[in-house]
């Protein structure tokens, strides 16, 4: 055995992942009353946990604690809640018709889980986006590994605490570690793998879980456009936009990326946008000094402001030692500049005039396609076309992000932001396999169907088949 060989048997992962398949294998997991036990102690442990996580999130992130009730609690356990309420419902075997080549026949399809899979997280929401995932993996009946993201470790730590103290620890478990330790586990070959990350770490786990045909679910991110026209309701849009930009500094994979304004409303935009910023930033003054995760994602934000050749209308400053940076708004950068080209994940927005729908539906439909688009509008007919013209996972009119807290719709990427999708049933379904079944009489069993065919009984298989 080789010394990869025998580290991929014996590392902590391996012995994880063997106890979990252990207990899929017991067949307890597929029950439907542990799993609305699990989603039930899912909703108790964020309830009790709340403080810890808050005082997590303040350590890792910066994070006031009424935005980590908002942004890490609430909608997990929302996810919970209506998991439990509907799973009987999305259980229940659906029974489909037959062909006449399959009379006398009953079909069905039903859902079976998948097995022991794996949810890895990122550091921005790093509760809500390993719950919530777990409350679908769950839901389905598997056993689940978690990989919470290694740049938020105090909440790594508390969901481990936590997950041990109110979950069946022989069915969840969670591996705090780095990317070697998502890499090992993705090495034992599991039966799904869920990962929320950025679009060059999910292509190294899409990587990793290929050898082994482990199916994977990539919720991955971009730069998502927000479309001001004409006849927008400019005091709405600007305060919608200032207060989901200012939530956890920007570092939302739905946040705001750039603005497109329209030309004839630019200048009524963009004061009422300043307003906006100041009037909801935590200290009234603009978003100065915003927390950001770590010295290396401050200083990667400075460096997205270099040469952005536009005006700079809020902020622009940046302290990387102290991990902070200004709330920034940059009118009119050039196009091929560094924050119009990548993934801004922090408070810096671009707001980019356009001389038409046309200018702004071209800008949109040149790039990757984003994770989510948003326009704000007041004509349905020009919400219709941004919708049918825009590939994107998700499109909102009049808001920002809001889609992520409807569970009844499917949450995810499409091309470059991601494959596969979650929440509510859509979880359910990601997180199962459906298994087809067909069950047939014994008879009749006529033999003219078998070979050898003749002229006549030819005609008759192509008229049943
Ligand atoms: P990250 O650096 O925390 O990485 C995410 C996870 O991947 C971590 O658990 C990390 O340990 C693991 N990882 C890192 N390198 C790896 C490797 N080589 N092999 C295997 N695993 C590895 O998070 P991030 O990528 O900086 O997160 C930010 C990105 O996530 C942004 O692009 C954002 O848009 C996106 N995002 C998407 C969603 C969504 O729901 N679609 C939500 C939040 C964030």
């Amino acid at each position: 055995m080789t010394a990869v060989q025998e580290k991929a048997v014996n590392s902590t992962a391996a012995q994880e992942v063997r106890r979990l398949r252990a207990t899929f294998a017991t067949g307890r997991t597929r029950s439907v009353q542990w799993r609305l036990d699990q989603l039930k102690a899912i909703e108790t442990m964020l309830t009790d946990g709340e403080p810890a996580i808050a005082a997590a999130l303040a350590s890792d992130l910066g994070r006031p604690a009424n935005d980590t009730f908002l942004g890490d609690i609430a909608p997990p356990l929302a996810e919970a809640k209506f998991a439990r309420k509907h799973l009987r419902q999305w259980m229940k075997p659906q029974r489909v018709g037959v062909p006449l080549s399959q009379f006398p026949g009953r079909a069905w399809y039903d859902y079976e889980p998948l097995g022991v899979v794996l949810v890895i997280g990122p550091w921005n929401y790093p509760v809500y986006l390993t719950i919530g995932p777990l409350v679908a993996a769950i839901a389905a009946g598997n056993c689940a590994v978690l990989k919470p993201s290694e740049h938020a470790p105090a909440t790594a730590a508390v969901l481990a605490d936590l997950v041990t103290r109110y979950l069946d620890t022989d069915a969840i478990t969670v591996l705090e570690g780095g990317a070697e330790v998502t890499q090992d586990i993705l090495a034992q070959g599991l039966d799904h793998a869920f990962f929320t990350g950025g679009p060059e770490v999910g292509k190294a786990v899409m990587a990793a879980a290929a050898p082994h045909l482990t199916p994977v679910t990539l919720e991955l991110g971009g730069k998502c456009p927000v479309f001001v026209a004409a006849d927008a309701d400019l005091d709405v849009a600007a305060r919608r936009i200032a207060w989901t930009k200012l939530l956890n500094s920007g570092q939302t994979c739905i946040a705001p990326d750039y603005l497109l304004v329209d030309a004839s409303v630019r200048e009524a935009f963009l004061p009422k946008l300043a307003d906006a910023f100041r009037d909801l930033s935590p200290n009234r003054d603009g978003g100065r000094q915003l927390p950001i995760v770590s010295s290396r994602h401050a200083q990667r934000l400075a460096d997205l402001l270099d040469n952005h050749g536009g005006e700079v209308l809020l902020g622009g400053g940046a302290e990387p030692d102290q991990r902070k940076v200004d709330l920034t708004v940059v009118v009119d950068p050039n196009l091929d500049a560094k924050v119009m080209q990548e993934e801004i994940f922090g408070p810096i927005l671009p707001v980019v005039t356009v001389e038409s729908v046309d200018a702004a539906l071209a800008h949109i439909t040149s790039g990757p396609k984003p994770l989510a688009a948003y326009i704000f509008s007041g004509s349905k007919a020009l919400q219709r076309r941004f919708r049918k013209t825009v590939s994107a996972g998700a499109v909102v009119a009049n808001h920002v992000a809001m889609h992520v807290l409807v569970p009844e719709l499917p949450f995810g990427g499409v091309g470059n932001s991601g494959m596969g999708a979650y929440h509510g049933k859509w979880g359910f379904e990601t997180f199962s396999h459906r298994k087809a079944h067909l069950n047939r009489a014994v008879r009749p069993d006529p033999r003219l169907l078998y070979p050898p065919y003749n002229a006549i009984t030819q005609r008759i298989l192509r008229f049943v088949f």
